[in-house]
């Protein structure tokens, strides 16, 4: 749950540089150091597991695709988000912004951001003034990480605060998100890599939807790739008849949304 300590977070510099995550001060040394000998991630199968499986996901997915389609798709889709434009966001009304952390922000698994996101980045916490947050299916979830350690390590290493929930994307309510941020879901943006999890969890509370093409492929888990798999196709199906995300009431005109991407020509909804 957040408190008045989440807030406050949301005013400290959000992205370290990437030298400074790879070099911490040597006060943080001793405490960061056994953390640090094992990867970000790396430390429970258990977790990687129920990682890849979201039952509650699937279940969700099910009645996207018996029923509203559209929730399944973004309202923006980049190549990575490199290509946003933070400051017409900004412009339009928007408030923050939510990450997904694996193939949005990093590498699957890995503990820094990628360092060809790292100038974009910089300019979304310039645009939002530091209101971003991390929203991860693993770190910082009651379930695999009751004690907020995972989620601690990854705020140090990523700069960005972590998100403590206890329900895995798509499910779950929008509170924590509103209490945090202190504003309606309506007026943040939810950026991820996947249909499944991430474009439902935004589209479900209202929330502008912003998916980037995966950084990569590799490392990914059996059941994610199965699942990009299916989500891709049946999206590509419903783009097919002419469906689109649903109406945002801050981005009303196709030209509105157009205008978050940086060369206004790629985006794709
Ligand atoms: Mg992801």
């Amino acid at each position: 749950m957040s408190t008045k300590e989440d807030n406050t977070n949301l005013r400290k510099p959000i992205l370290k540089a990437h030298t400074e995550a790879a070099f911490p001060k040597s006060s943080d040394c001793a405490s960061s150091e056994a953390k640090n000998d094992v990867p970000l991630h790396h430390r429970s199968l258990w977790q990687r597991l129920g990682q890849s499986f979201n039952l509650v996901g699937i279940c969700l997915f099910m009645r996207v695709l018996f029923g509203k389609n559209e929730l399944a798709l973004p309202h923006v889709s980049v190549p990575s988000i490199a290509w946003l434009d933070w400051e017409a966001l900004r412009k339009a009304g928007f408030e923050g912004c939510v990450f997904d952390k694996d193939n949005t922000l990093t590498e699957p698994y890995a503990d820094e951001v990628a360092p060809q996101l790292l100038p974009s980045l910089r300019r979304c916490q310039q645009a939002f003034g530091g209101r971003l947050v991390l929203f991860s299916n693993s770190a910082g979830l009651a379930q695999f990480d009751p004690r907020g350690h995972e989620a601690d390590a990854l705020e140090a290493a990523l700069g960005i605060p972590v998100l403590r929930h206890s329900e895995k994307k798509p499910a779950g309510e929008a509170a924590t998100l509103e209490a945090h941020f202190g504003c309606s879901p309506s007026k943040l943006v939810m950026i991820g890599d996947r249909y499944l999890t991430d474009v439902v969890y935004g589209n479900r509370h209202g929330m502008l939807t912003i998916r980037p093409t995966p950084l990569t492929l590799a490392g990914e888990p059996l059941a994610v790739r199965l699942a990009r798999r299916i989500e891709t196709f049946f999206v590509r199906r419903w783009r097919g008849k002419g469906r689109t995300a649903p109406q945002h009431p801050l981005a009303r005109k196709p030209e509105a949304l157009y205008s978050f991407v940086a060369d206004n020509k790629i985006a794709l909804w």
